[in-house]
């Protein structure tokens, strides 16, 4: 024990010669102050209950850093840099595997990322994630992307998929020639593609926000709205944004009654923000118990509104990925104030990474450190017992989402 993923001594100022760690997952930890802690942090296991495929190839400077930012727009993209707490914890922490030192300029960065194959950088970064699985969101990116049996190769852990209800729903409309026909067509694709899936995934907030009226819609209505949905294909418009239409595909994957997970929080400005809060789903919640588990997913900046959910409903759980890389050193406060009062079987791990595999160990990096000092102290100054920590550890990294999944021995790697 006792360094980053790269190897190496763990000091954050030791920038030394660091190659791929061997031993731990992840390499060996000491950044809590408690020696236990850092070694339960470093040998779990973590299973990604939200995550994405990397894109294959090389990636140019400019497209790197387009990955690097969640705004869709390339110039604040480019503006921004590595200037950021995620460049930082990138140069830090992931330039030792591409055989660089330790918080390396950008513009060397960059040029090595540039010279490699995505999924050689892959091949060296992914297994010192420490993952036990990977459940995939398969709806995004579409295209030029490693497939899911390779990234499980690559990860050295087993992968499932996960359906994006509006993806499926655009390759139904597609096809189908009349409005009446559009439910049962979907709710037949649904029960399919579904059935072979690990849990289903909604990007509501993206496409008309959480605000809306989430009753179960009239089969009229739905008809209705498929109707101008149908009229905006004709003029070459597949995209799904109707809050009645969302209504229905939430209902149809309530129905499947398998996991059904629901981005809130931090995303593109695609979405708008003060849409994306949690509490707005309260009403869909209430109506819902019982019949599934629904994962609010990423939640920041309403982790705390997403613990408050995870509280009182039974089956809600969240979690806060995409904030932990993006907040890089700041993501210990966001962990902590996740942990605020939420219960411990409620709360899972994810990275929410997608087309660079940089994204996907510090993911793991980050919630391993963050916790090994927050939960570090707690036990060195005697409000927790290590036994706590340990049986915090093995619910959040891969219990909670054993048990909500349903997952067989299969979909995890044990040793
Ligand atoms: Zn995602």
């Amino acid at each position: 024990m006792g360094g980053p993923p790269g190897g190496g001594s763990g000091s954050p100022g030791s920038d030394g010669d660091r190659g791929p760690g061997e031993g731990s997952p992840v390499g060996p930890l000491t950044d809590g102050p408690h020696p236990g802690v850092n070694e339960l942090l470093a040998e779990a296991r973590f299973l990604d209950h939200h995550v994405h495929t990397i894109l294959a190839g090389r990636l140019p400077a400019h497209r790197l850093l387009e990955i690097l930012s969640e705004s869709n727009r390339p110039q604040a993209a480019h503006r921004a840099g590595m200037e950021t707490q995620l460049g930082v914890a990138l140069r830090r922490w992931c330039a030792p595997f591409l055989g660089l030192p330790a918080g390396v300029p950008s513009g060397v960065y960059l040029a090595q990322r540039a010279n490699l194959d995505n999924g050689e950088v892959a091949a060296r970064l992914l297994p010192a994630a420490g993952l036990a699985g990977l459940l995939v969101d398969t709806g995004y990116p579409l295209a030029d992307v490693v497939p899911l049996e390779q990234l499980a190769v690559l990860a050295g852990a087993p992968v499932r998929a996960v359906l994006r209800l509006e993806e499926l729903a655009e390759r139904v409309i597609a096809r189908v020639d009349r409005a009446e026909a559009f439910p049962a067509a979907f709710q037949e694709a649904l029960a399919e593609e579904g059935q072979r899936a690990i849990g289903v995934k909604s990007i509501v907030a993206y496409r008309v926000g959480l605000d809306l009226d989430l009753r179960p819609p009239q089969p009229a209505e739905v008809v209705k709205a498929t109707g101008a949905w149908l009229a905006s294909r004709a003029a070459g418009n597949l995209r799904l944004a109707n809050p009645v239409i969302e209504a229905f595909l939430l209902w149809s994957a309530v129905e499947l009654g398998k996991p059904l997970q629901l981005h809130t929080g931090f995303g593109d400005p695609d979405l708008d923000l003060q849409r994306a809060n949690p509490l707005l789903l309260t009403d869909f919640l209430r109506r819902t118990e019982g019949r599934l588990w629904v994962l609010l997913l990423h939640t920041y900046p309403f982790h705390r509104e997403a613990a408050y959910l995870a509280h009182v409903f039974p089956h809600v759980a969240f979690d806060v990925g995409l904030a932990v890389h993006h907040s890089g050193v700041g993501s210990e406060a966001i962990l902590a104030e996740a942990l605020e009062i939420a219960p411990w079987a409620k709360v899972l791990y994810s990275s929410d990474a997608w087309g660079i595999p940089e994204l996907h160990l510090l993911g793991s990096w980050l919630v391993r450190r963050g916790l090994a000092r927050i939960l570090g102290r707690w036990v060195a100054a005697g409000d927790w017992d290590l036994s706590d920590v340990k049986r915090f550890v093995e619910a959040f990294g891969v219990g909670n989402a054993r048990e909500i999944y349903g997952l067989a021995d299969a979909d995890l790697r044990t040793a």
